[in-house]
């Protein structure tokens, strides 16, 4: 075997026994390992070593220190793990190492994810001419939705921002729901929008923008609404903003990070309804869609004010007739995330993707009901994958989340609801299993013996 055929067979056997392991490990990396890797080096060594021994070196200090986030018990943010599929064409397409921004750079990546960004807007059942987008995140792909927003907002104005940029500019109105995510107020300060420059329309107990008391629209006005609280997991009335901005020409973008891949079900039309009318929509690949880091997903139904937008010309850069990957995002250089689109959806394919959803937002439900009957108060209505739960005071809550933490069965992080200390716990990985759920209630009753609290 060559030495290189021996190091990709090592890496790939090291990444499945730790996969494998994660079912017995605490999900929360030991404290010691993590002091263990930070003090294993100093200074940049002059001389290298092998390959061979840098892998073994990173597993035996790196894997013991990682978050068992690719396991089906972590339950933290919105991370959602990765699909074997998609997994093992990362790997693949680490081989390849495809620069993947040009289609001239790399026509086999360009066509693959041309299939992948097909597929996602069926699959989202949106516009099939749409403009599609591979971003790092979704912070990435809102900033690429605003900024086409901004391009076809002030271009019906006689502006090119692209070319003149916002000083001089007509004045955009931007409005959006007291509970907008912080990664979009993030992207209106990097395109000049302002992140506080804003209008805060307030929302009801579940955080749902309250759509009658939008500030009247114009088509100078670009509304940003959310698919999924980053807390509650509620949905923004779509149809009612949708069909207001649409009377009066408004932009209608929708931060739909996790949400967004609800509609890959029937099961919750009641949620996703109207969000087809949207004008720009971003969502994450690397979270329910359990794509390995990093993916996000820009659509926009105007696939010319995405291109506009996102628009470079250089002299030996010639655009052909098809789609270049890097006139729909930031990057030039880029990997070739759509590979990893293309093979979890391969795998799963449209019927998996829905089963995927619907079973975590079921498991959602089946682990609220356990915690209410065990007497805690589910703080939100469980209407998809996030649960939010008190154990009782601020204080008892703090000390339970850190407790269970620590048990490592599980992991899921605090967040505040309405001034209330809450367990945030976050159901979005294909890893997620039934008895998962139950070995994750069982362990809050073991905590609860222990400590005698709350
Ligand atoms: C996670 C998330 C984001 C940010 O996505 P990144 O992939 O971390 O950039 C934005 N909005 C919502 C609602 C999210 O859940």
């Amino acid at each position: 075997m060559s030495e290189l055929r021996r190091l990709l067979k090592n890496a790939a056997v090291r990444g499945a026994d730790y996969l494998e392991g994660l079912d017995v490990r605490s999900v929360a990396p030991d404290p010691a390992a993590l002091d263990a890797l930070a003090s294993a080096f100093g200074d940049l060594p002059p001389d290298g070593t092998t390959a061979e021994s840098v892998l073994e070196e990173l597993d035996r200090l790196g894997s013991p220190a990682t978050m068992g986030s690719a396991g089906g018990r972590y339950f933290g943010f919105v991370i959602g793990g990765s699909v074997p599929g998609a997994l093992a064409a990362n790997l693949l397409a680490g081989a390849w190492d495809q620069c993947a921004g040009m289609r001239i750079g790399s026509p086999g990546a360009a066509i693959i994810e041309d299939i992948a960004c097909r597929w996602l807007l069926q699959l989202l059942r949106l516009p099939a001419n749409a403009g599609v987008g591979l971003t790092t995140g979704a912070t990435m792909a809102n900033f690429v939705g605003l900024a086409a927003a901004r391009h076809a907002l002030l271009s019906r104005q006689g502006w090119s921002v692209e070319r003149h940029g916002l000083y001089g500019a007509p004045e955009i109105e931007v409005i959006v729901g007291e509970q907008v995510h912080v990664s979009a107020l993030k992207a209106l300060g990097m395109l000049g929008l302002g992140s506080e420059r804003v209008t805060r329309v307030p929302v009801d107990d579940q955080g749902r923008m309250l759509a009658e008391q939008c500030p009247p629209l114009n088509d100078r006005c670009l509304v940003l609404m959310q698919a999924g609280n980053v807390n509650t997991g509620a949905f923004d009335p779509a149809i009612a903003i949708c069909e207001a901005a649409a009377q009066v020409g408004a932009w209608v973008h929708v931060d739909g990070a996790f949400g967004l891949w609800a509609r890959a079900t029937r099961q919750m039309d009641d949620l996703t309804h109207g969000l087809e009318q949207a004008d720009s929509l971003a969502a994450d690949a690397h979270k329910w869609l359990n794509v390995p880091y990093d993916c996000g997903v820009a659509v926009v139904r105007d696939a010319e004010a995405l291109a506009s937008a996102m628009a470079f010309h250089a002299p030996y850069l010639v655009h052909g007739e098809n789609r270049e990957p890097a006139q729909y995002t930031p990057e030039m250089s880029r990997r070739a995330r759509g590979v990893e689109v293309f093979a979890a959806l391969r795998q799963l394919g449209a019927k998996g993707v829905a089963e995927l959803i619907e079973r975590n937002c079921r498991q959602a439900r089946h682990f609220a009901e356990g915690l209410r009957m065990r007497e805690f108060e589910i703080l939100n209505d469980v209407v998809l994958n996030q649960v939010l739960v008190a154990f009782g005071s601020d204080d008892e809550t703090r000390s339970m989340v850190e407790a269970l933490q620590r048990d490592g069965t599980f992991w899921a992080g605090g967040t505040t609801w309405k001034d209330r200390q809450a367990m945030r716990i976050s159901v979005s990985s294909w890893r997620t299993t039934d008895e998962d759920i139950q070995r994750c209630l069982d362990a809050v009753d073991r905590v609860l013996t222990k400590n005698g609290c709350p």
